[in-house]
């Protein structure tokens, strides 16, 4: 019988940054990427988690109108090309964006939320508080927050949810609200059948030397919550859930891409 979840994942925002900026008190440069997970359901059809950064950002001009006066530098993402966006990443793997039925943002940050304009017929899952907060941040958080990711987005289809969800009913796909980076952060568990369970947790933690650690970054919205989900994220560790993080090199490299594929 085919497996009910098929997985692969691909870069579509890589970024040089310095990494204090991803865990406060790092010294030296590091280089990131942007994980989106392409989830292909067997009953419920294409899925994404995240959609990496919008093409936009590809051009240096289109990057300062699009991201705003200096953003592209500041976020390191000079190395990001047309091909990264997802859109042209997921011609490559043999889909059109006409197919991807439901997208699941861990939140709406520039570098999670950029491809959202690719997907018009898709149905858009993120927590209510993280629309509401997109749309208007709290200053000190704004420079994270693209408005024209969404900007004429806003006749989509969403399904704005409040708290966990098991999201199809069938234990394949479970939502867990993870706050703290963003008001209304969110990971999902996928119950693979030959690969166990595994958890694509977003920016609930940028690095997994950050969350040895407990150390928060830079932009985090509330500390507080921040740390209280590092102790979730351990638990789902504990429990035998493979975490993984969008930003953490090294996750990247464990995961499938390329035409390989976790089922
Ligand atoms: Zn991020």
């Amino acid at each position: 019988m085919a497996a009910r979840l098929r997985v692969t994942t691909v870069d579509a925002g890589p970024f040089t940054m310095p990494k204090a900026d991803l865990m406060y008190g790092a010294r030296g440069t590091i280089t990131v990427p942007s994980t989106v997970a392409v989830i292909e359901h067997a009953t419920h059809g294409l899925i994404l988690f995240d959609t990496g950064v919008n093409h936009h950002v590809a051009d240096p001009e289109a990057a300062e109108s699009y991201w705003g006066p200096g953003l592209r530098e500041a976020y390191g993402a000079q190395g990001f090309t047309r091909e990264d966006a997802i859109d042209a990443q997921l011609e490559r793997l043999g889909h059109r964006p006409a197919d991807v039925r439901y997208v699941i943002y861990s939140h709406l940050h520039l570098d999670h939320a950029g491809g959202m304009a690719y997907f018009p017929h898709a149905v858009h899952v993120a927590q209510h508080d993280e629309l509401r907060h997109a749309w208007w941040p709290d200053r000190w958080t704004a420079r994270g927050y693209a408005f024209r990711d969404y900007r004429d987005c806003r006749d989509f289809e969403f399904l704005e949810l409040d708290g966990d969800t098991d999201l199809f009913l069938d234990g394949s796909v479970t939502v867990l609200r993870t706050t703290g980076h963003t008001p209304g952060h969110q990971g999902i568990v996928l119950d693979l059948d030959h690969h166990g369970r595994i958890a694509f947790m977003g920016d609930a933690a940028h690095l997994q030397e950050g969350l040895a650690k407990n150390v928060p970054m830079l932009s985090d919205w509330n500390v507080q919550q921040k740390l209280l989900t590092y102790g979730r994220l351990r638990h789902l560790d504990r429990s035998g859930v493979r975490v993984f993080f969008s930003h953490d090199p090294g996750h990247f490299a464990a995961l499938p891409h390329d035409g390989d594929v976790w089922d």
